[in-house]
Parts: C-alpha cells; sequence; structure tokens
C-alpha cells in the first residue's frame, strides 16, 4: 500500500454571504425557500443507508406560520433504535480501518458541497423549521458546519501528528483509533452547525454514531444526511433516528457497546442522561466518554469607563439576534447608573426599530420562537413580570401566538440582582438588567460570579486596562467564553473554541482539538530495535 504524510488543506473560514438587496445570493436563497415552502417532504429515518417510513408521523409546521404544514417526519420504534445499533457495529470495523485521509476526504468534501449546492437548501431549510433570518441561517447553517468540517480535519491530523519521543534503541509511537462501541450524538434545535457536527466530529475519528436530532430541526437534519450520503459516507457510520426521546435514549443508553455521548442541549436533560449511564456502569464494556454542553445565563457588565453607544449595541444584537435562542445570548446585564440613561435610550430606540414577522421578509430582525413550549414559557414569564414590584418592562413584553410563536423582544430592569429573571435560563428574547451605583463595580462582578449555577459566555466593557485585567481575572470560572469589549454571542470554529464549565458543561470545546480528543482511543507502542538476551543489569555485577 502507498504512503504520503498527507497535508490537508488549510482551513479557512467560510465567507459569510451578505444577503443585501440586489445580490445574486439573495435572490437564490428566496427563491429556494419559496419553493420548499409550498413543497411537502415525508422524512424518514435512516439505518444502514436504508430509509425507514414507519407510518407513525409527526407533522412539521413553520414556527413563524403555525397553520401551515412543510411535512412530516416518521418516528422509530424500539425495535429499530436497537437495530441502528446493531447495523452500527457490524460496519464499524470497516469505517474503523478506513484510512484518515479517506476519512478527512469526505467531510472536506462535504464542506464543499454545503458551501456549494446544498447552501441555499440548508439555509432555507433552517429558516423554515427553526424560524432564523437570511444571516442568521447563513452564519449557521452554512458557514458554522462548513467550518466545523474544514477545521476539524485539520485538528484530526494535529492529534495524529502529536508523538512521543524515542530513546536510542527503541521508537516510541502513538496511535490512535476510534471507541470501541457507538457513539451517541443527540443534538439541540437551535443550530444546525451542532446538529450536523456532533455526529460528523466522532466519525471523522473513526467511530460509527447513531444520531437523534431534536424533534424541531429534523427538516434540516434530513438534508444532512443527504449531505453527508452524497460526499460518500458509507452507509450505517451515522445512522439517524427519530421518535420518542426517552425511548430511544434508554435503548442506546442500556446497550454494552455504548462508547460515549456527544450532546448540546439543556443542563437538566444531560443531568438525566448522566445518572442513566451511571446507573448502567456495570453493563458497559468501556468506560464512557461523556461529552456535553449545555444552558447558559450569559452576562454583559459594562465599568463606568464604557461607551454607552457600545454596550447598546451588545445588548441589542447578543440578546435578541434569533430570539435570543442562543446559548451564548446575554439575557442578564449589569449596567452602572452613570451609563443607564444613553444606555437605556439607545436600546429602547434599537428595539422599537426591530420588525418582527417570517424570514421570507429578510428585513425582519425578529422572527418566531421555535415551538408552542416555548411560546408557553416565555409569556409566562412576561406575564409574571407585570405581577412582581421588583422588575418592570423597559420595552416590548408583548406576545402573540395567532399566526405563529411571536415574544416581542423585551428589556426588564430590575432591583433585585438575584429575581428568577436574572438567575434562570429563559431561551428567548429577554434581557434583564440590574443597574449599580458606578462605586460599587467590583462589588458587583462578586455578584456576576455568584448568580446562577452556569458560565457559558460572558462580556466585559471598559475604557481602563486595569480594571479589564481586573474583571477578567476575577471572572475567570464565570465563563468558558469571554469578551473584552464585545458582545457575548457570535463565536467562529477556529478562532473562538466555544463551550463552558459549572452547569455549562464539560467544556469540551466544539470545533477544536479538545473535542475531537474526547473520541479516540490512543494505543502506545514501543519497539526496540537491539532486545535484550540477558537478565542480568550491570549493577548485579560481582
Ligand atoms: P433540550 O435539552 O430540550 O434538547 C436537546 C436534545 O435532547 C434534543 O435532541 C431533545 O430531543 C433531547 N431530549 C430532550 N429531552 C429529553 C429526554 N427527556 N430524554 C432524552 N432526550 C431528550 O434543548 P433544546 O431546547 O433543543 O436546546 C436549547 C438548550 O441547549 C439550551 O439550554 C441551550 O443553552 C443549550 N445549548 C447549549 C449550547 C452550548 O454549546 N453550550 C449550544 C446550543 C444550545
Amino acid at each position: 500500500m502507498a504512503s504520503g504524510f498527507y497535508k490537508v488543506p488549510k482551513a479557512i473560514n467560510e465567507p459569510v454571504n451578505s444577503y443585501a438587496p440586489g445580490t445574486p445570493e439573495r435572490d437564490a436563497l428566496l427563491a429556494k425557500f419559496k419553493e420548499m415552502y409550498a413543497e411537502k417532504v415525508d422524512i424518514p429515518f435512516y439505518i444502514g443507508g436504508k430509509e425507514y417510513r414507519t407510518g407513525n408521523t409527526v407533522e412539521i409546521h413553520p414556527p413563524f406560520d403555525t397553520k401551515h404544514c412543510v411535512g412530516q417526519y416518521h418516528t422509530a420504534e424500539k425495535k429499530h433504535i436497537e437495530m441502528a445499533v446493531e447495523n452500527a457495529l457490524e460496519v464499524r470495523a470497516k469505517w474503523a480501518a478506513t484510512s484518515w485521509e479517506h476519512r478527512a476526504a469526505i467531510f472536506l468534501k462535504a464542506a464543499d458541497l454545503l458551501a456549494g449546492p446544498y447552501r441555499y437548501k440548508m439555509n432555507a431549510a433552517t429558516m423554515i423549521a427553526q424560524s432564523k433570518n437570511v444571516m442568521q441561517a447563513e452564519i449557521d447553517a452554512a458557514c458554522e458546519l462548513i467550518d466545523f468540517l474544514r477545521f476539524n480535519v485539520e485538528f484530526m491530523t494535529e492529534i495524529y501528528s502529536n508523538q512521543p519521543t524515542s530513546s536510542r534503541g527503541v521508537w516510541n509511537r502513538m496511535e490512535y483509533r476510534g471507541l470501541e462501541g457507538f457513539v451517541y450524538a443527540v443534538t439541540p434545535f437551535n443550530f444546525t452547525a451542532i446538529a450536523g457536527n456532533l455526529p460528523a466530529a466522532p466519525a471523522m475519528m473513526g467511530n460509527v454514531v447513531i444520531w437523534k436530532p431534536a424533534a424541531t430541526q429534523v427538516y434540516s437534519a434530513q438534508v444532512i444526511m443527504e449531505l453527508f450520503k452524497e460526499a460518500g459516507l458509507p452507509d450505517g457510520v451515522i445512522n439517524m433516528v427519530t421518535g420518542n426521546s426517552g425511548m430511544i435514549t434508554d435503548t442506546l443508553l442500556a446497550s454494552p457497546d455504548f462508547t460515549g455521548i456527544h450532546f448540546t442541549g439543556s443542563t437538566p436533560v444531560f443531568n438525566s442522561f448522566w445518572k442513566t449511564i451511571g446507573n448502567n456502569m456495570e453493563n458497559y464494556k468501556s468506560y464512557p466518554r461523556i461529552v456535553g454542553e449545555t444552558g447558559g445565563k450569559d452576562f454583559i457588565w459594562a465599568h463606568p469607563t464604557a461607551n454607552a453607544k457600545e454596550v447598546a449595541t451588545a445588548i441589542s444584537r447578543g440578546a435578541f439576534e434569533y430570539q435570543g435562542q442562543k446559548c451564548s445570548a446575554a439575557s442578564r446585564a449589569y449596567l452602572p447608573k452613570s451609563l443607564w440613561p444613553a444606555i437605556k435610550e439607545s436600546v429602547i430606540k434599537d428595539v422599537k426599530s426591530f420588525k418582527m414577522g417570517s424570514p421570507e421578509d429578510p428585513s425582519n430582525f425578529i422572527n418566531a420562537v421555535i415551538d408552542a413550549k416555548a411560546f408557553k414559557r416565555l409569556s409566562g414569564y412576561l406575564d409574571q413580570v407585570k405581577k412582581d414590584s421588583d422588575v418592570e418592562v423597559i420595552v416590548g413584553g408583548g406576545y402573540d401566538d395567532s399566526v405563529g410563536y411571536f415574544i416581542e423582544p423585551t428589556v426588564l430592569l430590575t432591583t433585585n440582582p438575584k429575581y428568577e429573571t436574572m438567575c434562570t435560563e429563559l431561551f428567548g428574547p429577554i434581557i434583564t438588567i440590574y443597574v449599580y451605583e458606578d462605586a460599587a463595580w467590583d462589588e458587583t462582578l462578586d455578584l456576576i460570579d455568584e448568580t446562577g449555577e452556569f458560565a457559558l459566555t460572558g462580556a466585559i466593557f471598559s475604557g481602563d486596562r486595569y480594571v479589564i485585567e481586573h474583571a477578567t481575572n476575577k471572572l475567570e470560572n464565570a465563563a468558558g467564553n469571554f469578551y473584552i469589549n464585545d458582545k457575548p454571542s457570535g463565536a467562529v470554529v477556529g478562532q473562538q473554541p466555544f463551550g463552558g464549565a459549572r452547569a455549562s458543561g464539560t467544556n469540551d470545546k466544539a470545533g477544536s482539538v479538545w473535542n475531537l480528543l474526547r473520541w479516540v482511543n490512543a494505543r502506545t507502542i514501543k519497539e526496540t530495535f537491539v532486545t535484550p538476551k540477558d537478565y542480568r543489569y550491570p549493577f548485579l555485577g560481582e
């Protein structure tokens, strides 16, 4: 067999299309949206490359137009989940033995297909079923997923090239292989890129994966499966199953061949998985790898030396893009009394200028929240704040589900820094602000650190370098992604590896070498060239 130390194409972040009026990409994407909106899809689940349609179906309704139906997906039964395991284990040996450059080529090809012929389909699917506007779809479904695929190939080669030193007469080597069993990937609704990356990253490293997307993301999940198939991913390397989350999870976590979980979603769901894995420990052949990126309660803190307009813009973008349904969305802010009037005026002006509606109209900055459950949760909070005396609505506060799940972007002001919406992840377009006395800026940093259970993202604003250094040190445990004079969202693969600690997850930094390391087992090989033939060491001499 021929060999070489192959160099992979240098990963470069996919350029983001602007979709400004008059651009060809705007026309092409909106035409694709229209075409797909008029169709009805019938989405199967996939085992061993075969499409399964059970007839037990769930309808797919765009969140911004709930009376419209764009199709349905079929749900699996327990026997199908068992088949998925059987099939994954069957294909495992061949996939694990496939050389890294051929695995890499598949995912590089997928990235190029997504950058080209699949771009508008993936973006339109994300706009329709996950209710993202053109820009939010572009930066997620196209660019971030392309980046994950390209950068992970580069990180994979970094891992393989990590080799020990050797002494005279000896050659030491490290070899890396996939885990022994199958990996279970469970993905959230809010990022098509995460949905693609969670199964793809372990698969790239030689693992077989059973993937369960979120119910509200199945529409773009199907496009991901089509993309991987066209890129040449062999049947069964990623089996995608849909249906009852509890049944699927219980069945997979009970298997002795379960070898790792790649999860992104909420903290309580991840905690329940961890407990189940703990209870099943005696059954497993290996200690499972447990990787979970979970919830956040992301903060913005401004020092009196900050620029009010910059802070206001960070709030308007950081709290409300994609309706605040980013794990990194700003949802609590701590602002000095001296800057509050200027920031307030600016944020109110911004929020009042936001247009809300269907993503088909690109001038809508705000679209619907994901589903009825989210609408009920968020409208419930808005009802409650109107009753509580220690909080007031500064702007927004309305909601309406007559056409779609629309929640107005809302700014709350509280006098109680431990008010519920300062502590709990709401996951919607609501930010709560606490105004502090300028002189209390340092104590406010303690307050941020102590409030709530999460440590995902956070942003500080100041014009004073001593203050910036002090706050950076003081908040070292408070955010896994920390921003200085910028909003706390919008991490880019390869530039800001993403993940948080505390109740925000295992902090394995998706789209980085640290994440990929979780999906390999290593073997150390020592080869001795002149092998001893006598047990006696020199010190034993007379
Ligand atoms: P979720 O926890 O409701 O769902 C995540 C996945 O778990 C879905 O596939 C869902 O079907 C599945 N699931 C839900 N309940 C389950 C159960 N009882 N048993 C088995 N599976 C179950 O989360 P979501 O609403 O899809 O996403 C939003 C959450 O994800 C937020 O908490 C957000 O902060 C978090 N998130 C975190 C990151 C990060 O990188 N830290 C990124 C994106 C989203």
